[in-house]
């Protein structure tokens, strides 16, 4: 059966086989924890479901303008200005099907192929997937742990070609769980003055950050970064919304258009009453919802860093962002464990699931095979007991 060149080359998630495990052993009984979860752990809060239900009740039940309703988009600029001091029109924003969607819709509008985009280890999955289905090609920067897995502007110089059309900046960082200061930003930002190159600022985590990290929009740091930056966040994370399918760019109007036009022969618009819920997220009692979901990531992460730091060769940066701790565990490569030789993250995955029951994510995928990644958007419980598991397997 024929299968097209591009689809064929998109690979199955490195991830899954992992997953599916977990999965099979839970079905059969067995106590797993998992730490692979890329979604909070809590319910969207009632006052946007109750909205969405309003929203239905009244017949918004239709289709709407392809980029979205422009109250959402004006909700959305409003948000934008009062937060992140960012003057955007509604014509700049286009409300998309999650903020994946945004990232794929964005690199459609902008790459062609044979331009590159720089893309820092560790990166969320999905980037280099939606780079070459763009035709283009990433040009992946190893960072290391001694600069917290962040890129330094002497990497990002030295990476710049004729070809480069963007460079993708994930802050706070799925799988890092570090966030840029706003002075590693800027001087990031200007590397790229006098460039033609876009950046793509993935900012969805931006609620989840802890301890005194201070977030700030890579397009508020100057006119320059405003003029060449895609804003792209979302309504999953913040608001525990992952299954409402709601996120959005803003950035220049031409590339926000271009967006438009690609939806609007994609998908069309984002579903109808889930826009009316999105204004209402926004809305003022979504403060203290958030701030709740925060504070309890803050306590567990802190926990979950400070126990696998006392674990023998494992090395973990305290996050500062997101739900993720993304150890380096390499020490323990080339070891034999149980009768299992661990030469790798998928290694160490595979055998700590089978011989501990606990699941997590290897950093391959990520482009960090020394690394491993666990997500705390699960109980405290679970937390100790999953890393008790760990301890004790290493302690072998
Ligand atoms: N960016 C990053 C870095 C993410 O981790 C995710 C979710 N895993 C997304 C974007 C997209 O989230 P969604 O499509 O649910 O809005």
């Amino acid at each position: 059966m024929k299968i097209s060149k591009r689809a064929k080359d998109v690979p199955p998630s490195a991830t899954i086989a992992v997953t599916a495990r977990a999965q099979e052993l839970k079905a059969r009984g067995v106590d797993v924890v998992g730490f692979g979860a890329g979604a909070p752990d809590f319910d969207t809060p009632d006052y946007i479901k109750d909205a969405a239900v309003a929203a239905l009740k009244v017949g918004k039940t239709k289709y709407t303008a392809a980029a979205g309703i422009i109250e959402l988009r004006t909700a959305i600029a409003d948000k934008l200005r009062k937060e992140n001091g960012l003057e955007y029109s509604p014509d700049q924003i286009v409300v998309t099907i999650g903020g994946k969607h945004s990232v794929y819709e964005a690199m459609q509008a902008v790459l062609d192929p044979g331009d590159e985009v720089i893309l820092p280890t560790p990166y969320w999955v999905t980037y280099p997937e939606a780079i070459k289905l763009a035709g283009a090609t990433p040009t992946i920067i190893q960072t290391d742990k001694n600069n917290s897995y962040k890129i330094r502007p002497s990497q990002l110089r030295k990476a710049i070609t004729k070809k480069t059309a963007m460079v993708l900046i994930n802050s706070p960082n799925n799988p890092g769980g570090f966030t840029y200061t706003p002075e590693e930003l800027k001087a990031i930002a200007e590397v790229l003055e006098g460039t033609n190159v876009y950046v793509l600022s993935d900012e969805i985590y931006e609620k989840l950050i802890y301890g005194d990290t201070r977030f700030v929009c890579f397009a508020s740091l100057s006119e320059d970064a405003y003029s060449r930056t895609l804003t792209l966040n979302g309504f999953s994370k913040a608001f525990s919304m992952t299954g409402w399918r709601l996120g959005y760019t803003a950035g220049p109007l031409e590339v926000i258009k271009a967006m438009g036009r690609l939806q609007s022969h994609m998908t069309s618009n984002p579903v109808t009453f889930g826009q009316y819920a999105a204004i209402a997220a926004l809305g003022e009692p979504a403060e203290q919802a958030i701030e709740n979901m925060r504070v309890e990531f803050e306590r567990r992460g802190k926990y979950m860093a400070e126990r696998l730091n006392s674990v023998k060769g494992v090395q973990c940066p305290e996050p500062t962002g997101a739900f993720y701790c993304f150890p380096d565990v390499s020490s323990h490569y080339g070891r034999n464990i149980n009768g299992t030789t661990i030469n790798g993250s998928m290694d160490f995955a595979k055998a700590l699931l089978e011989q501990a029951n606990v699941a997590l994510v290897p950093g391959l995928p990520f482009g960090c095979d020394n690394n491993v990644r666990l997500s705390f958007a699960c109980s405290l419980e679970q937390i100790t007991k999953g890393l008790d598991r760990l301890e004790k397997w290493l302690a072998q």
